[in-house]
């Protein structure tokens, strides 16, 4: 097998498989790999806007039953510094979004068993009722916890969700969609099948979401690759993944695990760059500057990537083990025009509202 002749087949338009993944993974040409997914991002997403969200993530509560491995965030209920927001705190960091121009929230937080179903419709209605803001909110092992502590099938939780005022998910909690894995990291978690069967039904429901990967910890290749191949084999099915978006693991304090693997800068980039080529049906592919640095979130845009992301004003979950990579407004702006691209700020659905050329 050689790697340009698949490359030349994928930009032909053939389908990647596995096997030609991993073989490009560890034997294409880099420079190669990035030009064929530049190419494929163009055919895509013709044009030189990179677009980024403002939006804030908001950590309802700190206690979490599941208590995976690699988290440095949860607590148990009873732990000092546990905790479940107010309504006050709430509305304090909606309104501090709100005058630092964002538009989508992503409320998340650990599986606490006292908050079923009815706290998450009060809190989307009131916020629906007070604001015009996206709720982009509640990952898959969330919607699956809240819907079984509540008694509840997963259709009917999520229209209920919905109906509150729920417009989309964050692919969260995937790390690995792979059940060896799964059991080595987040053992509590849900498996594969309930992670997808989640996605499944909120795309069902019209509940579009994003598609995440956490590579970094004890995963090998083949284990990403299977987590790409379940990602685009439910797309085929369904269409509702807006994005993928990978970011590594960083390892750090507070956390259990007790290895992982670092992702280096170019292992990320050229990851990233043959999941642009593998996800033929998924149209926006994230760079990551949070966990990879603002640097190689610049560099992403050479590999595949069309979009930044957010510029996120809290998050706890990947500070929590130690990780402090920051942009504001004027930074994410800049960073995009030092790299050749038109900055174009976006909403949820990944429509440009505002550019800055
Ligand atoms: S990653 Fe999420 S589900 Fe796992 S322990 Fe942390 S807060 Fe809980």
């Amino acid at each position: 097998m050689q790697y340009h002749d698949i490359l030349n087949r994928v930009a032909a338009g053939e389908r990647m498989s596995e096997e030609e993944f991993i073989h490009l993974f560890h034997q294409g040409d880099l420079l190669q790999i990035a030009c064929c997914a530049s190419e494929a991002r163009q055919k895509k997403l013709p044009g030189n806007i990179v677009s980024f969200i403002i939006d804030r993530n908001i950590n309802y509560t700190n206690i979490c039953s599941c208590q995976c491995l690699f988290c440095g965030f949860y607590r148990s209920d009873g732990d000092a510094d546990a905790y479940v927001l107010s309504r006050k705190e709430l509305y304090g960091k909606i309104d501090e979004a709100r005058a630092l121009g964002a538009t989508q929230l992503m409320i998340q937080g650990g599986l606490n068993p006292d908050l079923t179903i009815e706290f998450f419709e009060n809190m989307f209605r009131a916020i629906k009722g007070r604001y015009d803001m996206t709720i982009h909110s509640l990952s898959a092992p969330e919607v699956d916890y809240v819907a079984r502590i509540s008694g509840l099938g997963l259709d009917e939780a999520l229209l209920r969700l919905k109906e509150a005022g729920l417009d989309s998910l964050p692919g969260g909690g995937a790390e690995i969609l792979h059940d060896d894995i799964r059991q080595s990291i987040s053992p509590h978690k849900i498996s594969t099948a309930r992670w997808l069967q989640v996605m499944q039904c909120a795309h069902r429901a019209g509940l579009e979401s994003t598609a995440t990967m956490m590579m970094g910890t004890v995963e090998e290749i083949g284990h990403r690759v299977d987590h790409l191949r379940r990602i685009r084999e439910l797309q085929d099915q369904t269409g509702g993944f807006r994005s993928f978006i990978a970011w590594t693991y960083q390892g750090g304090a507070g956390t259990r695990m007790l290895k992982n693997h670092k992702v280096t800068a170019l292992e990320y980039l050229r990851f990233l760059a043959l999941a642009r080529l593998y996800l033929d049906n998924v149209k926006h592919i994230q760079g990551s500057w949070l966990t990879q640095g603002a640097a190689t979130g610049q560099m992403s845009l050479f590999f595949g990537a069309d979009d930044l992301g957010s510029i996120m004003l809290e998050e706890n979950v990947v500070r929590s083990v130690g990780v402090k990579n920051r942009l504001d407004l004027a930074a994410m702006i800049e960073l995009i025009r030092q790299a050749g691209f038109i900055p174009g700020r976006r909403d949820t659905q990944y429509n440009i509202v505002e550019t800055y050329e």
